[in-house]
C-alpha cells in the first residue's frame, strides 16, 4: 500500500497576519510555517494504512525554500521520504498551476491511494484534489470521514448535509480528507532525529516540462484585512437593569441594526 500525500505549507492559524503594503500578500516576517491542518488527516491516514499494510509513506509539496519544515514534520511523523518542488511564489491561489505540477511530481512514482486536504488552510480553494485526481486520471471521493481499505477497493465515508454517505470505488484512487478522519500524531523526539537523514527529492518545475507563472488561469489581485473592530460600548446596569436593557435594545435596534 504505497501512498502520497499532497501537503500544503501554510502560515500557522495562530499567526497574526499582517499585509505587505501594496496588498498584494502577506508580510512574511515573523511567519511560522506548519502543515496545513486538513492534510494532518491526510498524512495520519496513510501513515495507517501502511503501519497496517507495509508501503511507503511520500509526502509532496509545491512551495518555496521556506516549505521545507512542513516536509521534515511529516518525515518526523514517520513519512518515508518526500518530494520537494521547489517554487510556487508566482502561481499563489493558482489551484490549477498547483495540480499540474503536483501530478506531474506524482506521476512515475507507485501510488495506490493519493491523499489531499480538503482545502488549504488560509486560501481555502478546495480544488486542488479534485484537479490532481483528474489529472492523474484517478476517481476521487471528497470529504472523507472514514476509510476503509480492501484488496483492489475501498469504502470510505462522506460528510454530506445532515448526514453521511458511503461511497466505493477502486484503486488506485484520490481522497480529499475532513476533520474526524483520525487524531494525527504528534512528531515524537526520536521521529525528529529520524527526519533529518530521510531523502528529501528537490525538483524544480522546469524540470516537470512546466513553465512557471505561463498559462495561469487565476491570480490573487490583492489581498484585505477585515476592518478593525470598534471598542465595544458598556451599559452600566447595577443600579437600573430595567434601564440598562431598554438602551441595549435601542442600541441593538439602532445603531447594530441588529434587531
Ligand atoms: C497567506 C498565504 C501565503 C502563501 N504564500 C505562498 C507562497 O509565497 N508560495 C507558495 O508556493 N505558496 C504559498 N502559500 C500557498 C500554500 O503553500 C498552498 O499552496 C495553498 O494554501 C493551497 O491552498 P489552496 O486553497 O490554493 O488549495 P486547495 O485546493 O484548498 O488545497 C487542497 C489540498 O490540495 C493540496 N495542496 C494544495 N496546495 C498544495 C501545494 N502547494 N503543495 C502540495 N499540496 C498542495 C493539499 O493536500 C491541500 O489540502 C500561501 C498560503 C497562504 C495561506
Amino acid at each position: 500500500m504505497n501512498c502520497i500525500v499532497c501537503v500544503a505549507s501554510v502560515p500557522d492559524t495562530a499567526s497574526v497576519i499582517k499585509l505587505k503594503a501594496d496588498g498584494t500578500g502577506i508580510d512574511e516576517s515573523g511567519i511560522k510555517w506548519i502543515v496545513s491542518p486538513y492534510d494532518e488527516y491526510a498524512l495520519e491516514a496513510a501513515l495507517q494504512l501502511t503501519e497496517a499494510k507495509g508501503g511507503e509513506v511520500t509526502v509532496v509539496t509545491y512551495g518555496p525554500a521556506g516549505a521545507e519544515p512542513a516536509l521534515r514534520d511529516c518525515l518526523a511523523r514517520g513519512a518515508h521520504k518526500a518530494v520537494h518542488v521547489l517554487g510556487g511564489e508566482k502561481t499563489l491561489g493558482d489551484s490549477f498551476t498547483i495540480a499540474r505540477v503536483l501530478a506531474a511530481a506524482i506521476k512515475g512514482r507507485a501510488h495506490d491511494l493519493v491523499l489531499c486536504g480538503v482545502k488549504g488552510v488560509g486560501t481555502d480553494c478546495s480544488q486542488v484534489g479534485q484537479m490532481l485526481a483528474e489529472l492523474l486520471g484517478l476517481p476521487h471521493v471528497a470529504i472523507v470521514t472514514a476509510l476503509e481499505v480492501g484488496e483492489g477497493s475501498l469504502a470510505a465515508t462522506r460528510e454530506v448535509e445532515g448526514g453521511k454517505e458511503k461511497v466505493e470505488c477502486p484503486l488506485p484512487a484520490l481522497l480529499t480528507c475532513q476533520k474526524g478522519l483520525n487524531e494525527p500524531r504528534y512528531a515524537a523526539l526520536k521521529g525528529i532525529m529520524a527526519a533529518k537523514k530521510k531523502p528529501v527529492d528537490k525538483l524544480e518545475v522546469s524540470s516537470l516540462g512546466i513553465q512557471e507563472g505561463a498559462d495561469l488561469f487565476y491570480a490573487v489581485a490583492r489581498f484585505e484585512l477585515p476592518p478593525a473592530k470598534s471598542a465595544g460600548t458598556i451599559i452600566q446596569g447595577e443600579n437600573d437593569p430595567a434601564g440598562a436593557a431598554a438602551q441595549l435594545v435601542k442600541l441593538l435596534r439602532e445603531e447594530a441594526k441588529a434587531i
